[in-house]
């Protein structure tokens, strides 16, 4: 293997089109979309539009003549297939945090009797926090963490909800969410994911896998922008009765009839609540355009054949240095590696420098993320000869590195 072949895989790769869709600034090798995906032109020039057109000129009309109320549910549309979900199935609102909220509040409500929510201390604190806010509230609830491999376990008749994240933000380690949802089913608990290090990047299928409730972000391998809109899932089963804990008027079945009474909105959209954020709606909607006919399986091919060759390379060429610490089987990892690095901070810093682009999670992991959609072979490589430089000179090793950082 050397450039010339990844050049070459690169050329052939059914993917290639999608990444002129893009635009990462020269001498930049990005592998973070894991964390905040990449700009594409059309959504710039979306939001131009949204801004001086429609809100601008258009005002409150856009309202209408825009469709800015409809904007909630064309996403959806556009969403499900990624997701192997029906658009009727989700809300595309708020954040995943608060999403989770709802989604916990709603699967507690549907297990009433059953004191457990059982989640893995390998989740994404966000998930954690949530869960034992919801416990609080509720006061009938106890949060019960435990280590990784002994969820099945510990699943018993008290569990109400079984909360996991699909694939760990820290190793890259992916759950089995078909025999894990299949487990929690059989002592009678619901199983809710979190998507937001899989939707975009992996075959999910959440029809097939049997899910009852999803929460994720679209601001990752969805390149929504910061801070766009999350999305909630409830399995169709459940919409003739669960309950959103928030409700609010976008939520209700006629919003503009201004009624006192609540009444749902028929689809999983009960669980909007507030007016939807046009502009971060609207960037989403065109960012997702470029999913639009793309089957899910090919992501999932593209981000294993990528992280399969940076482990690959990373052994033979910094095998010494790093601890490869995702599993080698692309089956059970999701389109992120990460190495252990004493010093993972200040080799991050330095490749940083360099222009490739990944990120650091305390205490000792360097993290890459391989966005299916625009990441390439050649950069993989690239990223890898940089790795190699940085360690073996020990470029980190120098005071300008060294400074820990507070964002990444
Ligand atoms: C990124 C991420 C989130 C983000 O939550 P927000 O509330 O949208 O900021 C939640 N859960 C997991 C597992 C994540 O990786």
């Amino acid at each position: 293997m050397d450039r010339g072949t990844c050049a070459e895989a690169d050329a052939a790769d059914p993917l290639a089109s999608a990444r002129a869709a893009f635009s990462l600034p020269d001498g930049v090798c990005y592998l973070d979309g894991n964390s905040l995906g990449a700009l594409q032109p059309a959504v710039a020039q979306r939001l131009r539009e949204v801004v001086d057109h429609e809100w601008g000129r258009g005002l409150i009309r856009s309202w209408t003549d825009a469709g800015w109320v409809e904007l909630p549910r064309r996403v959806a549309q556009r969403l499900a297939p990624l997701l192997g979900a029906d658009p009727v199935e989700l809300a595309v609102t708020d954040s995943t945090s608060a999403n989770l909220f709802k989604a916990l509040a709603a699967a507690r409500r549907l297990r009433p009797g059953r004191q457990v929510l059982l989640t893995d201390d390998a989740n994404f604190p966000t998930d954690v926090y949530v869960a034992h806010g919801l416990a609080e509230l509720t006061g009938d609830l106890e949060v019960r963490v435990v280590p990784t491999e002994e969820v099945a376990a510990h699943l018993d008749a008290d569990v109400a909800v079984l909360l996991l994240t699909h694939i760990d933000y820290r190793t890259g380690r992916r759950h089995d969410p078909n025999d894990l949802t299949a487990a929690a089913h059989a002592v009678g608990a619901l199983a809710v994911w979190d998507l937001s290090h899989s939707t975009g990047a992996l075959d999910v299928d959440l029809h097939h896998w049997d899910v009852d409730l999803a929460v994720g972000c679209t601001y990752k391998y969805l390149n929504g922008g910061p801070g766009s809109p999350a999305y909630l899932y409830v399995a169709g089963r459940f919409l003739d009765r669960i309950t959103s804990p928030v409700r609010g008027w976008f939520g209700h079945a006629r919003p503009f009839a201004f009624d006192l009474g609540y009444l749902p909105a028929p689809g999983a959209e009960r669980f909007l609540d507030g007016t939807p954020p046009v502009l971060s709606m609207a960037a989403l909607d065109t960012a997702l355009e470029v999913f639009d006919g793309l089957d899910r399986r090919m992501l999932e091919a593209k981000a294993a054949a990528l992280t399969g060759r940076f482990i690959d390379l990373v052994d033979a060429r910094c095998g010494d240095e790093v601890e490869v610490v995702t599993p080698r089987d692309a089956a059970r990892r999701g389109a992120q590696v990460s190495l252990r690095h004493d010093h993972a901070d200040a080799v991050m810093q330095a490749m940083i420098s360099r222009g490739v682009i990944g990120d650091h999670r305390p205490p000792d992991l360097l993290r890459f993320g391989f966005a299916p959609l625009y990441v390439t072979r050649v950069d993989v490589w690239d990223a890898v000869e940089d790795l190699a430089e940085v360690l073996t000179t020990r470029a980190w090793d120098n005071p300008e590195f060294r400074q820990p950082r507070t964002l990444t």
